[in-house]
């Protein structure tokens, strides 16, 4: 949505073969995060620095009768028996990765009251794999974010290069009137799920980017749908049957506004694909549609998003998926995960019009993404400075600092230097 922006000569660049060189990059603009989420957590407490003793010591210590919602549970180090859990006061304890959580015993009946449905699915990962929106506005129904809270955010970004940013599923109607109503929405744009958009009042819709929906889960999960078998014997999730999808996006259609999906595996993206030329075949599309993440998309896949006009919204931060889920993902995926120069070189997409950048927030860093293009795990990954810019695209709005990086082509390594107000 950003294809206006055109990148803009860097002062200090040059194409010399030293090893060190610095560059300066306006504040970048990251078309794919979660505002709204990291506000609210910001103000949570995190355990994921603690020790297992450290972390029981503090869950132990809260009060005993309200809920206190902690975010950094990392499964790994902090597991309970039902002994434990049993004792525990009311908490919520939010997975590092944001996706899963775990209620100890007394919280149930304090859940249930608000969100039955979350309750319900309390020990259910497949269920809250599949239904992100709902989980993320659980987060956010018992934690708040004010509008200082976003602009803390917003300061938080800067610091690591990003001057504006898209919030890909508003948590809920209250936060996206913050943002509407707030001054923020120069800065922070927002696509909501079908069910706080219809929430939404008509002021905050008008600026709302459109719905987003989520088709698969997640390769951390092993619930992309991807074309392999996952190690745990299961080949991914789709979120929907090909027939409830389609009557969705055509519900979904007569909003006229934009869609946006979340589609890691093949079978993802193949299912929306066909769900897409089905609808236009019968006279009905969307005035936008934005595909996010599609890391394992095909050839073929390829060529029918440009055909049909998509824009794909995707993270040069997972690159390194090849690199961390080397355990999870075969030669095959690890090789086609990100395969930004077929993309470009082959298909024709182009960096700021039809292929955008974002971070997902894990981490925000533009350093981080920089780094992960210049010098990716597979050549078929790699960005050239230029396109990376012109994919983030500038911050929408006018800031006259620039960010120092330090790229060092011997370490393969890219870092922010300090930004001096
Ligand atoms: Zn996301």
């Amino acid at each position: 949505m950003n294809s206006s922006i055109a990148y803009t000569a860097l002062s200090n660049y040059s194409d010399t073969m030293k090893s060190k060189q610095v560059i300066e990059l306006p504040f970048l603009h990251d078309n794919h995060s979660h505002a709204s989420l990291y506000a609210v957590l910001a103000s949570i407490p995190d355990i994921s620095h603690l020790t297992r003793k450290q972390s029981m010591d503090f869950i132990m210590s809260l009060p005993a009768d309200e809920l206190t919602v902690i975010r950094g549970w990392r499964t790994a180090e902090l597991s309970f028996t039902n002994q434990e859990r049993s004792i525990l006061p009311p908490v919520l304890l939010i997975n590092y990765s944001l996706h899963g959580f775990f209620l100890s015993d007394k919280a149930i009946p304090i859940i249930e009251a608000q969100l039955p449905d979350v309750a319900e699915h309390a020990d259910d990962a497949r269920w809250q794999e599949i239904h992100v929106p709902e989980i993320f506005a659980t987060y956010c129904a018992f934690g708040t974010a004010s509008a200082n809270d976003f602009k803390t955010l917003l300061a938080t970004l800067e610091e690591q290069g990003i001057g504006s940013t898209v919030d890909m599923a508003i948590c809920t109607p209250g936060l996206a009137d913050i943002v509407a109503f707030s001054g923020l929405s120069d800065r922070i744009e927002f696509w909501a799920s079908p069910d706080v958009y219809k929430a939404m009042q008509l002021q905050t819709k008008n600026l709302c980017m459109g719905i987003k929906l989520f088709l698969d889960g997640s390769i951390g999960a092993m619930s992309a749908a991807i074309s392999d078998t996952w190690p745990n014997g299961t080949n991914g999730i789709l979120t929907y049957t090909d027939n409830e999808l389609e009557a969705l996006l055509w519900e979904l259609s007569t909003f006229n506004t934009g869609i946006a999906v979340h589609a890691i595996g093949e079978r993802a993206i193949e299912q929306f694909l066909t769900c897409v030329k089905k609808m236009i075949l019968q006279g009905h599309s969307f005035p936008y549609i934005q595909m996010e993440h599609v890391q394992f998309i095909t050839e073929e896949q390829m060529e029918q998003c440009r055909d049909l006009g998509i824009t794909l919204s995707m993270q040069p931060n997972f690159n390194e998926d090849s690199v961390i889920y080397a355990d999870r993902l075969s030669e095959y995926h690890r090789r086609h995960n990100n395969p930004f120069r077929t993309l470009i070189d082959t298909f024709g997409f182009k960096p700021g019009k039809d292929l955008l950048f974002g971070s997902d927030g894990i981490p925000h860093s533009i350093a981080f993404a920089l780094q992960c293009s210049l010098f990716p795990p597979y050549p078929e990954q790699e960005l050239s400075l230029e396109e990376f810019v012109a994919g983030y695209g500038k911050a929408k709005f006018a800031h006259t600092t620039l960010c120092k990086y330090e790229i060092d082509r011997n370490a393969n390594r890219v870092t922010m230097l300090p930004i001096h107000h």
